[in-house]
């Protein structure tokens, strides 16, 4: 038997990887899809959590694949019916508001996944192995892509506290799962004249001796850009392709196969029924020291057609 869920938010990332994800899946199902403008599926969609539930009685999770904002009130609705939840990151629209889930989902006995899907990269658990025999000396990062490509017209991306850090946040979960521990000492935010969110983002950041410095941009043409190089006092590992590979001395390495998404939803999978939480809030610290300690500088406007 396999668990009956439901995606809340029929978006780009839904679309993307979580329907194809679950059509693959032998331990879920797509049981419904609560969403505003879905049609034409072969499953229930419904507005509402609450309408969903009762159309499909048998269903006992949802994945919300909505924007980081006003999911609070989504993770209510579905705790109040007994569901358990898997959430997109970032898990919300602030770090305080994130904090409360855990507990809400305590209180509900119902399991909560606060997902990084860039952790599941098929090279990241490698690297972790590497470097776990290693003294970690230095970590650059470079997070490079294009907001155009990547959340076409998507004008939430802009809202205060996303921009770029909604793909730079990926590179710190990675950063976050290889480097435990990290601290963010200093930040450039660089904003469009236009917008109220940064398109590009120098960090420096710190765990002892080992220095770390980021640079994330929403505004790379071309090719894009998502490298993380771990320089060790035996050898050097990187990350390409956002952790899908990993070369160790400027050689590949064969890694796990499998996708981001399956891995999430097996562990999902796992979690349900269970009680448990997984709601690691570290690479969202980060991202809001960022904004803490950041300075700002001014770069000209912004344009969906440029
Ligand atoms: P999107 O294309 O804008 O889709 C979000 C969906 O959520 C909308 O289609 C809508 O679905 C629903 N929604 C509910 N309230 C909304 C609101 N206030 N504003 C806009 N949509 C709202 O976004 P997305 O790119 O799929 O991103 C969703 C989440 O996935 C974000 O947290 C993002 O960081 C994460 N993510 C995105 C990507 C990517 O490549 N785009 C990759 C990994 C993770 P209905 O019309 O069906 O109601």
């Amino acid at each position: 038997m396999t668990h009956a869920i439901a995606i809340v938010g029929l978006g780009k990332i839904a679309q993307d990887q979580h329907l194809p994800t679950l059509a693959a899946s032998d331990t879920l199902h797509l049981a419904g899809v609560v969403s505003g403008h879905a049609k034409d599926l072969d499953v229930p969609v419904a507005r509402t959590i609450t309408e969903l539930k009762a159309a499909v009685p048998d269903l006992v999770a949802v994945s919300l694949c909505t924007p980081p904002m006003a999911r609070t009130a989504l993770i209510e609705e579905a705790l109040s019916l007994g569901l358990d939840i898997m959430v997109e990151k970032p898990p919300a629209a602030s770090v305080s508001v994130g904090e409360r889930y855990a507990a809400m989902a305590r209180e509900a006995g119902r399991a909560l996944y606060l997902t990084w899907h860039s952790r599941e990269a098929s090279g990241v658990g490698p690297a972790a192995e590497w470097l776990s025999a290693r003294t970690l000396r230095r970590v650059s990062i470079a997070w490079k892509e294009d907001v155009r490509v990547w959340h076409p017209g998507q004008e939430w991306i802009w809202e205060p506290g996303i921009g770029v850090f909604d793909p730079g946040v990926n590179a710190l979960s990675i950063l976050t799962r290889l480097v435990p521990g990290t601290e963010l000492h200093a930040a450039t935010l660089k904003y469009p004249s236009d917008r109220e969110a940064p398109i590009m983002a120098d960090l420096t950041m710190a765990r002892g001796e080992t220095e770390i410095a980021a640079e994330f941009s929403f505004d790379q043409r071309g090719p894009q850009t998502w490298t993380m190089t771990l320089e060790t006092d035996d050898g050097t590992a990187e990350l390409r392709e956002g952790g899908g590979r990993l070369f160790l001395d400027g050689a590949e390495v064969a890694v796990p196969e499998g996708t981001e998404y399956g891995r999430l939803y097996r562990r999902f999978a796992g979690m349900i029924g269970t009680g448990a939480i997984d709601a690691d809030l570290s690479p969202f610290r980060l991202v809001a020291d960022a904004f803490m300690l950041g300075r700002h500088e001014r770069v000209g406007a912004f344009r969906w057609d440029d």
